[in-house]
C-alpha cells in the first residue's frame, strides 16, 4: 500500500519529500509520442539531497 510512497525516499540517504522530485526521464525513448501531443516519458527520481538518481521501477 505504500509502494507510491516509498519510491520518494532516496534509496542513498534517506531523504523524502520535498528533497526527492520526480522528472522525465529523457535518457529513454518516450513511452507515447504523436502529433500534437506531448510525449510521455518513463519516471525518475532526483534526490536534490546528493544529487542521486534512481529509476521509478527499480
Ligand atoms: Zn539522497
Amino acid at each position: 500500500m505504500a509502494e507510491t510512497t516509498r519510491k520518494f525516499v532516496c534509496p542513498a540517504c534517506g531523504a523524502t519529500k520535498p528533497f526527492v522530485k520526480e522528472v522525465d526521464d529523457k535518457s529513454r525513448p518516450p513511452i507515447m509520442s504523436g502529433s500534437g501531443m506531448a510525449n510521455f516519458y518513463h519516471k525518475k527520481f532526483v534526490c536534490t539531497n546528493c544529487d542521486h538518481e534512481w529509476k521509478a521501477e527499480d
